[in-house]
């Protein structure tokens, strides 16, 4: 079991970043409408705390146990493994390779509760903890058991910054959820719910700098018929070239990095203005789910259109529009 759980958690557990995304995940599932993230010194310390449902004491200790460890046998059965995914698993592998802290306090519980864990190597026990309705999670010293782990990880820098990614992503595809992301004590990023047009907008300037927000032009499209919804921002290409890396694209709320979306999105700005490189967008795709797979990996951003070409060509005519719009 305990190469099994270090197989798991070097999968699902990469660097910081994986570990704020699973963790804002639950947050997210669990209803969470307020959630602040805290980073020191790179791996030393990560915190997260949120407002949402909570976990009742006895549940505690079931949040960090691996429900599924008898699928890994032996280490040929990887990837079978891969293909599976590990839900269920990521606050166990997470609590495998860190010294992890749950706290939480259930709606309408009279208090708090907490576990801890250092590895694998101890039954967390409970513990009765002062904290409002919600769930804190710390995890410390990652990859402290696993130094062949640890030297892979990048400057503390860099790896923030990857963090922070993670952090802006999640935050750009719920606008209704307040985050907060600190460093070394240092707020970064401080994100109030968006209601209004003007909201929205203000949030999406906090989150890719005001001046994509000044140039973009807003879209707001809907193609009846075939029950295609595309919103959001596009980045005229002066301002593109400088932001190689601005490009977020959500289908039903999910991130995802598809060819089929890059090529719609390159070709309508190649076809008005010849060339198509760099363009920054934030842009929310909405359709029938049934239409699409966003299940083909779990940690990868793929996703299978039902109809790809009915897609593909509704991306990129309505873009089209709004570029040749504006071409001076
Ligand atoms: P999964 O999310 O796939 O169920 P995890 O290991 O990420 O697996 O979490 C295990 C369980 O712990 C969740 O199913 C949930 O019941 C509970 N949990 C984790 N984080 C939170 C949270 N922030 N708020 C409420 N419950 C949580
Ligand atoms: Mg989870």
């Amino acid at each position: 079991p305990r190469l099994a759980n270090q197989i798991a958690a070097g999968e699902v557990v990469e660097r910081p970043a994986s570990v704020i995304k699973e963790l804002l995940e639950n947050s997210l599932d669990a209803g969470a409408t307020q959630i602040e993230i805290d980073a020191e010194q790179g791996v030393k310390l990560m915190r997260l705390r949120d407002n949402g449902d909570g976990i009742e004491q006895e549940d505690l200790p079931l949040a960090l146990s691996r429900h599924a460890t008898s699928k890994i046998l032996a280490l040929e059965d990887l990837e079978a493994v891969c293909s599976l995914g590990f839900r269920g698993e990521a606050l166990a592998s997470i609590s495998s390779v860190s010294r992890l802290t749950l706290t939480s306090r259930r709606t309408g519980a009279d208090n708090a509760w907490q576990v801890q864990t250092e590895g694998r190597d101890m039954e967390p026990s409970v513990s009765p903890a002062a904290h409002p309705q919600g769930t804190s999670v710390e995890v410390r010293d990652l990859f402290f058991n696993t130094p062949a782990r640890r030297k892979f990880l990048r400057t503390e820098t860099t790896e923030f910054k990857h963090l922070e990614e993670v952090v802006k992503r999640l935050a750009l595809s719920r606008s209704d959820v307040a985050f907060q992301l600190r460093h070394n004590g240092r707020v970064i990023h401080q994100l109030r719910p968006a209601q209004t047009e003007a909201e929205h907008e203000r949030r999406i300037a906090s989150v890719c700098g005001p001046a994509f927000i000044d140039q973009a032009l807003s879209l707001d499209v809907s193609a009846e018929a075939s029950g295609l919804r595309l919103w959001g921002w596009i980045g005229l290409p002066t301002f593109s070239r400088s932001q190689a890396d601005l490009q977020y694209f959500f289908v039903n709320g999910r991130i995802i990095r598809d060819k089929l979306v890059a090529h719609a999105v390159r070709q309508a700005y190649q076809d008005v203005l010849f060339h198509g490189r760099h363009p920054a967008f934030v842009l929310y795709l909405e359709l029938d789910p049934k239409l699409v797979d966003v299940n083909v990996h779990p940690t990868k951003h793929e996703v299978r259109f039902r109809e790809g070409r009915l897609v593909h060509d509704f991306i990129f005519r309505t873009l089209h529009r709004v570029i040749a719009d504006v071409r001076p």
